[in-house]
């Protein structure tokens, strides 16, 4: 007799919801833990034992990635405001427009009206600034797999955005290839809970956080980077590892879900046709061979893996700056695409010490590492420019 999936340690789910799609009796909720992750729990009652969601499930498949000497570009979208509303060079937003104007859909991370994060499917331009931009917390992806199949089946095209274990989820729940279905998966260090971020921006916002209409973990204003800002009513407040607990904890790598440090999929061959990053560092001769891109705006890191990815590649390439790089030259200054995050030895305390004392954890060893952030904080405040000229020498 078949089994219903059982998640027997935590870093054997990466919480991609491929399971729960699967189960078309409704029998498995994705529920958090007491650290706020998702798992599958299954409902004894519902279910028939069928197995279907342990067949899909990315820790059982054999769901290996494409192409491990991908075509590497340095790439910058050549429109300035799609490029003020990205994270990184806007690349993504480039390809949605190309299958949104052919009658596709687009799929990616997006707020709920209540400040969640999950999948969420565009159809019309108007709506993809939603999508727009990194949100550092893992979305939910509720039932996007299923919505996303029903449109394939329809015929029409989708492009499907997210981290590369959600690709997994979502290639293992189809369970063949669709010719319209384009993939594009994130470079990607780790994910924390979406409870931590809730309880930070209670924390950041105080009592405001009702009031909070959206949040952006990188805000242009501040230059290509990782600061952020939230916006309250009319108002903007800046959110990053100077104010908040858990900004700064995420860029030390210190909140991940356990399946991120046992992450596979670094090196395992890329999940998506696309794999798009940001292409930190990059300066010199690649710069000048993209025709006045502005590094201060951000440039991606483009992986073309498939030969769908590069047929997209070439629909998109009139709206963009490019020249051509290589992989050692693009995983120099980001280990993500040769070698998952490593915890370090605080991040089972820090860990222990929210599920036992709440958010007060967080704010504890904050105070205690914020000799670190000043020096960081005024390492930052060096321009640009000038820190080029520092690298440039010293390299
Ligand atoms: C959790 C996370 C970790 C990342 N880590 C790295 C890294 O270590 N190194 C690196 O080079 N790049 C990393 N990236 C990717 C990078 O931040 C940019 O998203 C990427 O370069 C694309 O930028 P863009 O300007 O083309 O598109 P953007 O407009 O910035 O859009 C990015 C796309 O990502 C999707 N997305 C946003 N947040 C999430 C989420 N939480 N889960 C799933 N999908 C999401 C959006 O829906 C959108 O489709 C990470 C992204 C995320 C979300
Ligand atoms: S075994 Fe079948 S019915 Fe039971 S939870 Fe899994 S998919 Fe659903
Ligand atoms: S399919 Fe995804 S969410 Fe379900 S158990 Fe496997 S890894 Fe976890
Ligand atoms: S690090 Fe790996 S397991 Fe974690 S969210 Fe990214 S792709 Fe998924």
């Amino acid at each position: 007799m078949k089994n219903h999936i059982v998640v027997e340690k935590p870093e054997k789910c990466c919480g991609c919801g491929a399971c729960a799609n699967a189960c078309v009796l409704g029998a498995i909720e994705m529920k958090e833990d007491e650290a706020g992750f998702i798992y599958p729990s299954v409902n004894e009652e519902k279910c028939v034992l069928c197995g279907k969601c342990v067949d899909v499930c990315v820790f059982t498949d054999k769901n290996k990635g494409a192409n491990a000497e991908p075509e590497v570009y340095a790439a910058a979208s050549k429109n300035r405001e799609i490029l003020e509303q990205s994270s990184s060079g806007g690349i993504f937003s480039e390809i949605a427009n190309a299958v949104l104007e052919r009658g596709g859909a687009v799929f990616g991370a997006a707020w709920t009206d209540d400040l969640t994060l999950a999948h969420f499917c565009v159809e019309d331009k108007s709506e993809l600034y939603k999508l727009r931009g990194s949100k550092y917390v893992q979305s939910n992806t509720g039932d996007a797999f299923r919505r996303a199949k029903k449109i394939l089946d329809d015929g029409r095209q989708v492009c499907y955005c997210a981290t590369p274990c959600q690709i997994s989820g979502l290639k293992s729940y189809l369970g063949r290839d669709y010719d319209g279905l384009l993939c594009v998966d994130l470079v990607c260090h780790g994910v924390p809970s979406m409870k931590m971020l809730r309880d930070d921006l209670e924390y950041v916002c105080s009592d405001k956080y009702s009031e909070i209409r959206d949040v952006r973990f990188r805000d242009k204003r501040y230059g290509w980077g990782v600061k952020g800002s939230v916006s309250i009513g009319d108002s903007k407040i800046k959110y990053n590892a100077g104010n908040s607990p858990y900004y700064f904890y995420f860029l030390k790598g210190e909140l991940y879900r356990e399946s991120c440090y046992n992450c596979r999929f670094p090196s395992e061959g890329r999940q998506g046709d696309i794999t798009l990053g940001d292409y930190w560092g990059v300066r010199g001769e690649l710069v000048a061979g993209m025709g006045g891109a502005d590094p201060d705006l951000g440039i991606s890191c483009v992986l073309v893996n498939t030969e769908k990815g590069k047929r997209m590649l070439s629909l998109i390439e009139k709206n963009v700056a490019i020249a051509v790089s290589d992989r050692k030259s693009a995983e120099k200054r980001n280990h993500q695409l040769t070698s998952p995050s490593v915890p370090l030895p605080e991040h089972k305390t820090l860990l222990n010490g929210y599920i036992n004392n709440g958010y007060s954890a967080f704010r504890q060893g904050y105070k205690m590492h914020l000799k670190d952030h000043v020096v960081r904080t005024v390492k930052n405040m060096i321009p640009s420019g000038i820190k080029r000229k520092i690298n440039d020498f010293l390299n």
